[in-house]
């Protein structure tokens, strides 16, 4: 594109304005298409200072927020191209800047032909009209993206929302931390799919050390039934042992609904307001963890059989697994949750 640009910037001395056919003898009486007041069309004068050029070029250097004024004096064609030569076509790679002036040269140039041989208007508008919707066109295609735009103000005519940024891979580390002195702390997974549901629970102390836990198949309706029947069954559990319980679960809707003050949806009503009655009668903190950092509580899904009642762990009876996963919680290990992020 840059190649391209220095060819026509450096052709610009055949374009066959009137002055130059009345240079080469050819009888014409001249009078340019771009002003009110029409007068001789020389190149200067088309490309430059007459009407349009002038309105064009005054609207585009507000693109480029670096370019030093232009001395508007100063009507030399050849200097003015060297001055954006100089300033706007710095780097080896296509730049906008470098695209720009050479596409504000051809439009003038081919609307001016237009009003010769077509009768068509040529006004400053429809000059930048094409030369956005040109830019457009290369920006929708990928042509011109955040880097060909760099130091440029991107004209608020032209959309940037076709530039995809690849979402790129980011890694979080999730840990379990652990409860205050005095606090119990249990997470809870409660899961539903038209299979089977299940609800499990892990109750722990401030050192990590497993108090219990439960397992048990249920009959949920949906994932946030499947969830407060593990709470409820959880809240059970964990009565007997504290009246401070730190309350962690895997869905950010169950958190705001228990903070809630509403009902909630009336099929689950009975069960909002049995979890709210456990909880009444305890101090009780409620937040949520991603199901990467509920390890130990989605393991225990995998632990035993489909029988419907409730089987109960502690710290000697819990299974191998569990017990490795809860103590590389202890350990402050965590867990890596990868995901997908748009670059900034
Ligand atoms: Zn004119």
């Amino acid at each position: 594109m840059t190649a391209y640009s220095h060819r026509y910037l450096s052709s610009y001395k055949r374009i066959p304005v009137d002055a130059k056919l009345q240079w080469r003898r050819i009888s014409l009486a001249s009078r340019c298409r771009c002003c009110r007041a029409p007068t001789t069309e020389t190149r200067e004068h088309l490309f430059l200072y007459g009407e349009v050029a002038a309105q064009v070029w005054g609207a585009i250097e507000v693109w480029f927020p670096n370019l030093p004024r232009w001395n508007v004096a100063n009507t030399d064609l050849e200097k003015r191209i060297k001055f954006w030569h100089r300033w706007l076509c710095r780097t080896d790679k296509p730049h906008a800047s470098s695209i720009i002036p050479c596409l504000v040269l051809w439009t003038i140039r081919s609307e001016r032909n237009g009003q010769i041989h077509r009768g068509a208007l040529f006004t400053a508008e429809i000059v930048l009209n094409q030369v956005t919707q040109h830019l457009q066109r290369l920006t929708t295609a990928g042509k011109l993206g955040k880097k060909q735009w760099k130091g440029c103000t991107i004209p608020e005519t032209i959309s940037t929302s076709a530039w995809r940024e690849k979402a790129r891979k980011q890694i979080k580390l999730i840990s379990w931390v652990p409860p205050d002195a005095n606090w119990i702390k249990l997470n809870i997974d409660g899961q539903w799919s038209e299979a089977g549901s299940g609800a499990r629970g892990i109750l722990r102390d401030k050192d990590a050390n497993l108090l219990r836990c439960f397992k048990t198949n249920i009959s949920a309706t949906s994932p946030l039934d499947g969830e407060l029947q593990a709470i409820s069954l959880g809240l059970d559990m964990a009565g007997e042992r504290g009246q401070r319980i730190w309350l962690e679960v895997g869905r950010l809707e169950t958190v705001d609904l228990l903070g809630a003050k509403n009902h909630g949806a009336a099929n689950l009503r009975h069960r909002i307001s049995e979890v709210r009655n456990k909880l009444k009668s305890i101090r009780c903190k409620i937040s949520y963890i991603q199901k990467e950092g509920n390890k130990v509580a989605k393991c225990l899904a995998l632990q035993g059989s489909r029988e419907t009642s409730c089987i109960y762990f502690d710290q000697h009876t819990a299974p191998a697994l569990i017990k490795a996963m809860m103590r590389m919680d202890q350990l402050g290990l965590p867990n890596v949750l990868l995901y997908r992020s748009e670059r900034d």
